[in-house]
């Protein structure tokens, strides 16, 4: 079996260190490229929602590498998502690729395929194996979220932000040329170490921005083009409402209930929304008021265009920014999206921001 995955922002780092720690043979894909992308527009439908798009990208890619094998998360929601495993398999199958789909579809889905998926990929003979692995698992999926944070915090406050740029791009690099969890962590925290030592700003107090929305869109930098590392050059200081780590607490870890987190998320939501629209549109409008209710400046949702759960979100969100005087933009995105228009949009934004921090400074 040789393995690959979807890319999607840091995932990769810590699955490929995993799966490789656990004697599996790994084809992470190419980050993502205009390559990527244009495979994913020539061969997906017009109308799919990006994720896909990029998927197909990443697959073509994979498995002109050797990969065999593709591993992907299910969904039961109503959203596309949980079409997604079928529809790619039709699509490669189209262009002449016949590799297996290894589909984690929730518990809900059926207990004994999950098991059995998970036995196969985790190389397990029991449960003590599975649980092993997941410890190894979760310390890397945190670990590399750490650094995302931690980029994204020293670059809002860094002398010269350039620097975390560079000191993230080495990582990325190196992280080809590692093999296994153990060598990983060492990068992760040679990596950790030097970003610490980035001189930071004294007595500098950012603006503080949530991103929301589509949780494909707000991880993966190549689909959002670079907003974290757009932002932080700006001195913007970005806090995603959703990482791999929210997501492995909020749907394994806290099964069957739910994080504390997307719990608080949900009942903020209420007032606005009382039930699950799919995708991460529930979520979305919770994190808008808690990123109100945090203090923070403003909040920007992420929507690909087509994404069904984060159109309701939209249609919601301009009460939130009323009723709790909070200013968010919504940026929509798709392959056509051109880099000058959406840096438009994003510098009149913090503009907005400033005149209003201004405003409540002088009273
Ligand atoms: S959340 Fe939106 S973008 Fe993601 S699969 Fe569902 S409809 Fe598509």
């Amino acid at each position: 079996m040789k393995l690959t995955f979807p890319h999607m922002g840091n995932v990769y780092i810590a699955a490929k260190a995993f799966f490789e720690e656990l004697g599996q043979e790994v084809i992470p894909p190419p980050r993502n490229s205009k390559k990527t992308l244009e495979i994913g527009t020539k061969y997906a439908q017009e109308t799919i929602c990006l994720p896909l798009k990029i998927m197909i990208g990443n697959f073509v890619e994979s498995i002109e590498r050797g990969a065999d094998t593709i591993l992907l998360t299910g969904s039961c929601g109503p959203c596309r998502f949980g079409y997604y495993s079928v529809l790619e398999n039709n699509i490669l199958k189209d262009m002449g690729y016949r590799v297996r789909f290894i589909v984690l579809d929730p518990i809900g889905e059926g207990v004994d395929k999950l098991k059995k998926n998970v036995y196969q990929l985790f190389n397990a003979q029991n449960i003590k194996d599975v649980l092993e692995a997941a410890k190894i698992g979760w310390q890397l999926i945190k670990k590399a979220d750490y650094i995302t944070d931690l980029s994204n915090r020293k670059r809002a406050y860094a002398i010269n932000s350039y620097e975390v740029d560079l000191i993230m791009d080495n990582y990325f690099k190196e992280v080809e040329k590692t093999f296994g969890a153990k060598e990983m962590m060492e990068l992760m925290d040679s990596t950790i170490d030097k970003l610490n030592r980035v001189k930071i700003k004294q007595n500098f107090s950012p603006i503080r921005i949530g991103l929301i929305g589509e949780i494909y869109t707000v991880i993966e930098p190549f689909v959002n083009l670079e907003l974290e590392r757009k932002l932080g050059h700006m001195g913007v200081l970005v806090e995603k409402s959703l990482t791999p780590t929210i997501w492995v607490e909020h749907h394994v870890k806290a099964f069957p209930f739910g994080s504390k987190l997307e719990r608080l998320k949900h009942e903020l939501a209420k007032p606005y929304l009382k039930t699950a629209v799919g995708g991460h549109g529930l979520e979305t409008v919770g994190s808008a008021i808690y990123y109100a209710q945090k203090g923070f400046d403003g909040a920007i949702q992420l929507l690909p265009l087509n994404c069904m759960p984060e159109i309701v979100a939209k249609s919601i969100l301009p009460n939130v920014s009323k009723d709790y005087s909070f200013p968010i933009m919504t940026l929509i995105i798709d392959e056509m999206t051109g880099e000058a228009g959406y840096m438009t949009r994003i510098e009149a934004f913090m503009d907005l921001i400033k005149r209003k921090r201004r405003t409540v400074a002088n009273g």
